[in-house]
């Protein structure tokens, strides 16, 4: 009896804190999740977490609702609100003026060349013979937290980036990733670049032979459900929507892409199966470089671009952007299910956001009374021009118009002997007599400018001086350039900006909030979660009640 008390005490001294006191290693890690999957939706206005709601099944987006926690008034903070720029800002937590990318495309206000945003000719594709795969995040000023998980763990934590669009896969993932994947429109594959490797690894090469763009869209686009059960949209058939270019006559189902799928690859893009293909593409990811099974925290990012791409072509109100988020609801809840079984219920994090949101399509809107015009930036400037040249005598003092910011040549003001705030001063007065135009803004005076918050705190915020010209114009509500079909997004206006922001899993609490919250402050919440650094430029602040 007493030996086996001795031998009791003696077991409860080894196994207790005492025994990790002196040299021995201590056994308490930081506490962390095994995988966090960063989702953003192409073009996802919040709107859509409620406007389809009712037609989601419980696995997807309402698992996220019903789970985790939602900032349902989350907001961008910068123009303009393009894809490349709403990536950066996601996982920098910091905007356009500090992290760089002020576009999809910008000029170089120093040397005049024009970029694209992660274009790099340094590099070469990786998994095809084109020049689809020149393409680095060398271009982004800021680190993201997925280099900052990285930091933290010593390069140990894995970080993947998969998207259809370059952009969207490589700026999240960053520039310490392990890889990054994009869809090439030339050969059907998913491919990479010199950036991040030499050749694509096997798992990826037999996903691409498995050719499932061509299975996926053997079927043709027919709706899920019968036709008239999409009563949240307008007709099938209605002239603003656009159509597929030498394929289509109409805008209606089925949409036969099986029919010209060879020859034109990339219109996976504007159909949900790109969705479909992408959870699928990072399926294979995760189990190819056994994600979420180590020591180490990983971290997958995912974009679904088809939202965007449909989106654009067919409208916000389109029985087609419906069907689009149905089947993208039931592809997020396999893919959970699969995070479930793969990673296991509460070893991971995810986060759902959008990169921006859209407008409604104008002749829609016209259709309904509701405020909205074709706004035309040639007709525009070539008035600007005129104006100039009554005023100085030369157009050529207006160097280029680009994402609704405008350059001017200041040697050439400079050299003509003018006052270069006058000029600028009367450029803006200029501009704003303009239809469409609600405000135009001299950004290095921004103090003085008579434009109310937000939207000069986002000007500030989307102005970097060797980027953008100091010049940028505000449309008025629902104004944007149209061809009439489709829409687009940009602006600062609420359907641009107010994005889905929900947490859901490990260290994340159940529940909401309608407190205004930021898109730049998704890294530092994730930053908090994970206890790394923020990222290099973040200025963003922590979703603290949505931690546990
Ligand atoms: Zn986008």
């Amino acid at each position: 009896m007493k030996q086996k008390l001795i031998g009791v005490f003696v077991f409860i001294f080894l196994f207790s804190g005492f025994s990790n006191s002196g040299s021995a290693q201590p056994t308490h890690q930081v506490d962390r999740p095994k995988l966090v999957v960063g989702i953003v939706v192409d073009q996802m206005r919040w709107d859509y977490l409620y406007r389809y709601y009712d037609r989601y099944g419980n696995g997807g987006f309402k698992r996220l609702l019903n789970e985790g926690f939602t900032c349902e008034n989350a907001f961008i903070s910068h123009l303009p609100s393009y894809t490349a720029v709403g990536h950066a800002t996601v996982y920098t937590g910091s905007v356009p003026a500090i992290h760089g990318i002020t576009g999809n495309d910008w000029k170089d206000q120093v040397t005049g060349r024009k970029w694209y945003c992660v274009e790099d000719t340094t590099v070469e594709t990786v998994g095809a013979d084109n020049k689809n795969g020149k393409m680095s995040p060398r271009n982004l000023l800021a680190t993201t937290v997925t280099d900052e998980l990285r930091l933290a763990t010593n390069f140990r934590s894995k970080v993947v980036g998969v998207s259809l669009k370059d952009r969207a896969s490589i700026l999240p993932a960053g520039h310490a990733a392990n890889a990054a994947f994009w869809f090439d429109d030339k050969t059907g594959h998913f491919i990479s670049s010199t950036y991040y490797m030499k050749e694509l690894p096997e798992w990826a090469q037999k996903f691409n032979k498995a050719n499932r763009p061509a299975a996926l869209v053997a079927g043709d686009w027919n709706t899920l459900y019968p036709m008239d059960t999409y009563t949240q949209s307008t007709a099938d058939n209605v002239e603003w929507e656009g159509i597929v270019k030498d394929e289509e006559e109409s805008p209606v189902f089925p949409h036969r892409i099986s029919k010209y799928y060879d020859n034109k690859k990339g219109e996976i893009r504007s159909t949900p199966f790109g969705n479909t293909l992408t959870l699928e593409f990072a399926k294979a990811a995760l189990e190819g470089n056994r994600m979420g099974q180590g020591a180490f925290t990983d971290f997958l990012t995912i974009n679904c671009a088809s939202t965007d791409y449909v989106g654009h072509r067919y409208g916000p109100n389109s029985i087609e952007v419906e069907d689009t988020y149905l089947r993208l609801d039931k592809d997020l809840e396999d893919f959970f299910y699969y995070l479930d079984r793969n990673v296991g219920i509460g070893n991971y994090t995810v986060f759902l956001t959008a990169d921006h949101g859209a407008a409604h399509s104008i002749k829609f809107m016209e259709a309904h009374n509701l405020p909205a015009g074709f706004f035309e930036p040639k007709p525009l400037m070539k008035n600007l021009k005129a104006f100039l040249k009554a005023k100085f005598r030369t157009d050529k003092i207006v160097k280029e118009d680009l994402n609704y910011h405008v350059a001017l040549d200041k040697e050439l003001i400079e050299k003509l002997n003018l006052d270069y705030d006058k000029v600028k001063r009367d450029i803006v007065q200029f501009l704003q007599t303009q239809p469409g135009v609600e405000f135009a803004a001299d950004i290095e005076n921004l103090g003085n400018s008579p434009i109310p918050e937000p939207i000069k705190t986002m000007i500030a915020n989307g102005y970097n001086p060797k980027r953008a010209g100091a010049l940028i114009i505000i449309q008025d509500p629902g104004w944007f350039s149209s061809n009439g079909k489709g829409t687009t997004h940009g602006s600062w206006n609420p359907h641009d900006t107010h994005i889905p922001m929900v947490f859901m899993g490990w260290g994340i609490k159940h529940g909401r909030s309608t407190d205004t919250y930021h898109m730049t402050d998704i890294a530092p919440t994730i930053s908090a979660l994970l206890h790394i650094q923020m990222p290099s430029g973040a200025v963003g602040r922590v979703v603290s009640e949505a931690l546990k």
